[in-house]
């Protein structure tokens, strides 16, 4: 089935039940955006990735980062120091395994991303550890 909330261009909040989200994400996709998975370290399609160009939700098409703010972290998943925008993503202390984190949330569709630390590069000090799978590239139309 065809996904009908994703877009590019409508920033608008969806409210869409984790029911409906099965039935049109791939299987992947819906297990770290709904059920806040995590792939394994250094296996994600983005994780070594040094394309030009802007990562969306791969759930709603909502606009995340783009390719200058992406850094080697050397954590094993891909990392960011910022978002597009400021409300590209929300945030939520998550107390699961036994740590405090915050976590990433689409700021459109509330998908799980990952999470952020305050270890990473200037200017920000933040590290956005996000799932590839979670992720949808698209390289700038005219190559750098
Ligand atoms: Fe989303």
């Amino acid at each position: 089935m065809p996904n009908p909330y994703y877009s590019r261009t409508d920033t608008t909040k969806l409210n869409v039940s984790d029911a409906e989200w099965k039935k049109v994400l791939p299987e992947d996709v819906y297990y770290i955006a709904r059920n806040k998975g995590t792939e394994r370290p250094f296996t994600g399609k983005y994780n070594d990735f040094e394309g030009l160009g802007t990562y969306y939700c791969a759930a709603c098409g909502n606009a995340l980062f783009k390719s200058d703010s992406k850094f080697a972290s050397g954590c094993g998943w891909p990392s960011f120091f910022e978002t597009i925008r400021k409300n590209s993503v929300e945030y939520h202390t998550d107390k699961s395994h036994g740590m405090i984190r915050t976590e990433v949330l689409c700021g459109r569709c509330g998908a799980h991303l990952g999470h952020v630390f305050d270890d990473g590069p200037p200017p920000t000090h933040k590290r956005f550890c996000m799932n590839s799978i979670v992720l949808d590239f698209e390289g700038d139309k005219q190559g750098r």
